[in-house]
């Protein structure tokens, strides 16, 4: 719902005016982005919250209800989404919103995507043969993503094309200037050693100069292996990484049994809007990620 139109309509009746797009996100991040660009002529739900792994749920049929009735469905893509939403659409049976049409677009092809595998990774089950489909960390790829959307909006509305604009126009000098801020805050995390439970990070290690030393999974997408975390701490058992680092979603027992064995700061870190309390929009997510890996700085 957007809140706006939501506090409108309770003190200017009859409402002036009602959201246009019915927008079906696959993730928290990209529903806050359309919200975000389309103000109050898109209506977004998102089909995964911030605790839920978007790699695997249920097409449930409250879901395929929903993209029966979207306008726009808004995708990380690069098969991310792969086990649940091919089934979505299909029993969705809305033509406006498949593959191929304006009302489906994956925010992945809107960026150069990193670690597309080798034939020998996705032989041992890797989910990401397409490149590393968690683009949403580096705020550079939600910019590029938001100049996407604007886009798709406009396509789909042209008679709000004005709006969209402007409201991408404001969107991107405000996110700008907080990137400006965040790399400024982030400077002592230049050079610094995570190992991550899965590949989440990539993007967000590139932006701000974060070496990734391992993974608590041998392969993304497979669960951490007692061998695998016998190794990790024979090789970590000096230090040698500065966090490990896991998503909400994410079993905190691999990443804190290392901790206890190696020393090194085991962190929770939001991967999208809604992952802790503070991670509210995507300028606090940013916040909340930069400002939980400093402390870890800080207390280690
Ligand atoms: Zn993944």
């Amino acid at each position: 719902m957007n809140r706006i139109l939501f506090a409108a309509g309770l003190c200017l009746v009859p409402m002036l005016a009602s959201a246009e797009l019915r927008i079906f996100a696959c993730e928290p991040e990209w529903a806050a982005l359309a919200d975000e660009i389309g103000g109050e002529y898109v209506e977004s739900f998102s089909a995964t919250t911030a605790l839920q792994d978007p790699h695997y749920i249920q097409a449930r049929p409250s879901l395929i209800a929903r993209v029966r009735r979207a306008d726009l469905v808004i995708c990380s893509g690069a098969q991310l989404e792969i086990g649940w939403l091919p089934a979505l659409l299909q029993k969705a049976n809305n033509r406006d919103v498949l593959p191929g049409s304006n009302g489906y677009m994956e925010a992945g092809n809107s960026v150069l995507r990193l670690n597309a595998s080798t034939n020998v990774d996705r032989a041992q089950g890797d989910i990401h043969p397409q490149g590393n489909p968690h683009i949403q960390t580096d705020p550079h790829n939600i910019a590029a993503v938001a100049r996407a959307i604007g886009e798709r909006l406009s396509l789909l509305d042209p008679a709000n094309t004005e709006s969209y604009s402007e409201q991408l126009e404001d969107f991107l000098q405000r996110w700008r200037d907080a990137i400006m801020r965040w790399e400024e805050m982030a400077k002592p995390l230049r050079g610094k050693r995570a190992i991550t439970h899965h590949r989440s990070w990539v993007y967000l290690e590139r932006w701000l100069g974060i070496e990734e030393v391992a993974n608590l999974e041998a392969v993304p997408g497979l669960p951490p292996t007692a061998t695998h975390l016998g190794k990790l701490t024979s090789r970590f058992s000096d230090g040698g990484a500065d966090f490990i680092i896991r998503s909400p979603y994410q079993d905190d027992r691999p990443s804190e049994w290392l901790a206890e064995r190696t020393g090194i700061a085991a962190i929770m870190l939001p991967l999208t809007v809604g992952g802790t309390e503070q991670a509210t929009d995507l300028f606090s997510l940013f916040d909340e990620i930069i400002s939980r890996l400093l402390k870890a700085l800080d207390d280690g």
